[in-house]
């Protein structure tokens, strides 16, 4: 019938309205001021619409939420920042709004390139977030991060972020992504397993 789709999406809309106030006057301030309340409102089948009280509360987001990139690395033995990029440039030549700027490394004496990274920028005023270089880094250096509270006046000296800013521990990724971490721990472990069992016995 001409109009039946109409009808029903004004029905669904209307529903929110009403389930909005039944299910305030139920639940009072419950539903708004309190940490149980917030993750009542995260639920699939939570009923009403609800107004999040920004920045007072925050919505939890789900793991595969994602913002602008950071450069994953792990800490040595003093201390010392290990980064995992090898500044391959494999995410600067993927971003679409070709964001990234890596300089390489290179040996003082002779010139030659080490696989680190000097220097590496994102401007994350033009990243779209796409996350795609996060999917094709092929060190797992670059992840998605959750962190969305970047606001600030000053484009150039705090919206370009260099390798000091973009720098996050691997105990930082696990902690914000962590069936990614766990799949991704597993699948190098298998992978250093296979190496092992491919070398030949020493005589
Ligand atoms: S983050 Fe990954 S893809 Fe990008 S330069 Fe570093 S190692 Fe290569
Ligand atoms: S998330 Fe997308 S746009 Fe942002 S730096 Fe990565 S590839 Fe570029």
């Amino acid at each position: 019938m001409n109009g039946l789709g109409i009808i029903r999406g004004l029905w669904v809309t209307f529903k929110h309205f009403i389930l909005t106030y039944i299910e305030d006057i139920r639940a009072g301030k419950k539903r708004y001021y309190t940490q149980e309340g917030i993750l009542a409102r995260t639920r699939s089948d939570v009923r009403g619409a609800f107004t999040i009280q920004y920045p007072e509360e925050k919505y939890p987001v789900p793991e595969e939420f994602r913002y602008i990139p950071f450069l994953v690395y792990e800490e040595g033995e003093n201390r010392e920042k290990n980064y995992r990029c090898t500044s391959c440039g494999i995410c600067a030549k993927v971003c679409p709004p070709q964001c990234i700027w890596i300089v390489r490394t290179t040996d003082p004496n002779t010139g030659k390139p080490i696989p680190a990274p000097a220097e590496f920028y994102i401007d994350v005023d033009i990243c779209m977030n796409c996350g795609l270089c996060a999917e094709y880094c092929p060190f797992d250096a670059i992840k998605m991060d959750h962190d969305y509270e970047i606001a600030s006046y000053n484009r150039f000296a705090d919206h370009i972020f260099n390798k000091e800013r973009l720098g996050k521990p691997l105990s930082y990724y696990a902690q914000i992504r962590p069936q990614n971490f766990a799949r991704e721990e597993a699948a190098r472990k298998a992978e250093l397993e296979a190496k092992a069992a491919r070398k030949p016995a020493a005589t």
